[in-house]
C-alpha cells in the first residue's frame, strides 16, 4: 500500500529485525529485546526513526511506532524541528483473541521482510515469499509467552496512545477483525481520502 500510495514503509520492527540478522552494532543491543518480545527503549528507538526515517524521507507510514506515550512526544518534536506534522493515525481495532491467532502463527521473510502468516494469509509456495523468493522464517517472538508479554506491554505502554492522539483529532479507527481483504480495503479509503484532502 506504501507503493500504492508513494510512500515509504518504515517498520521499527523490520528495522530492528534486520539489524539483528546482520548482526550489526545496533542488532547487538537490540537482539534481547526483541527475542523477550519487550519493547526496545524508547530514546534509542526514536533515534534510531529519526536517522532512518526522518532524515532520509519526507512522505512516509511508520508502521509500530510511536508504541509509547514518550515515544509519541519525541515524534512530535522531531517532526516540529523538521517543520512536518502528522497527517493522520491508523489505529487496527482488534480484540485480543484474535490477536493471539494473528501473532502465534507468523512467518517472515528473511530477505525482505514481508510478513504471512500459516493459516490465515500463507505465501503461495510453502516457506517461499510470494514478492521476492525469500525464505520464510518463524519469528522468533511468535512463542505463546512471548505474545502474552507483547500483548501485556501493549497494554500498559501503547494503549494509551489511542486517547492521546484521539484528542489531537487524528485518529482513525479500522475494524481489524475483518479479513485481510476488507482490512486492505478501509485502510485504502482512509488513505485515499488523506491525500485527496492535501491536494485540495
Ligand atoms: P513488530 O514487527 O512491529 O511487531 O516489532 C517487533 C519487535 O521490535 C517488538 O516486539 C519490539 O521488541 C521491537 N519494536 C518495534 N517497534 C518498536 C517501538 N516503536 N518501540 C520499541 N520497540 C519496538
Amino acid at each position: 500500500m506504501a507503493e500504492e500510495f508513494d510512500l515509504e514503509h518504515a517498520s521499527t520492527g523490520n528495522m530492528f529485525r534486520q539489524a539483528v540478522s546482520e548482526d550489526s552494532g545496533l542488532g547487538e543491543k537490540v537482539r534481547s529485546w526483541l527475542d523477550a518480545g519487550k519493547l526496545v527503549p524508547d530514546e534509542l528507538t526514536a533515534r534510531v526513526v529519526g536517522e532512518l526515517v526522518l532524515e532520509r524521507w519526507q512522505s512516509f507510514i511508520l508502521d509500530g511506532f510511536p508504541r509509547t506515550i514518550p515515544q509519541a512526544e519525541m515524534l512530535d518534536g522531531m517532526l516540529r524541528e523538521r517543520e512536518q506534522s502528522l497527517d493522520a493515525v491508523l489505529y487496527f481495532d482488534l480484540e485480543e483473541e484474535t490477536a493471539i491467532e494473528r501473532l502465534t502463527g507468523r512467518l517472515v521473510c528473511k530477505e525482505c521482510g514481508e510478513n504471512y502468516h500459516r493459516l490465515f494469509m500463507p505465501a503461495r509456495r510453502c516457506g517461499v515469499c510470494d514478492r521476492c523468493g525469500g525464505e520464510l522464517s518463524v519469528r522468533t517472538d511468535s512463542s505463546k509467552e512471548v505474545v502474552r508479554d507483547r500483548l501485556a506491554e501493549y497494554d500498559e505502554k501503547t494503549r494509551p496512545l489511542v486517547p492521546y492522539y484521539e484528542r489531537r483529532g487524528l485518529l482513525r479507527r479500522v475494524d481489524a477483525s475483518q479479513g485481510p481483504d476488507a482490512v486492505s480495503r478501509e485502510t485504502r479509503a482512509l488513505l485515499t481520502g488523506l491525500t485527496a484532502r492535501q491536494q485540495t
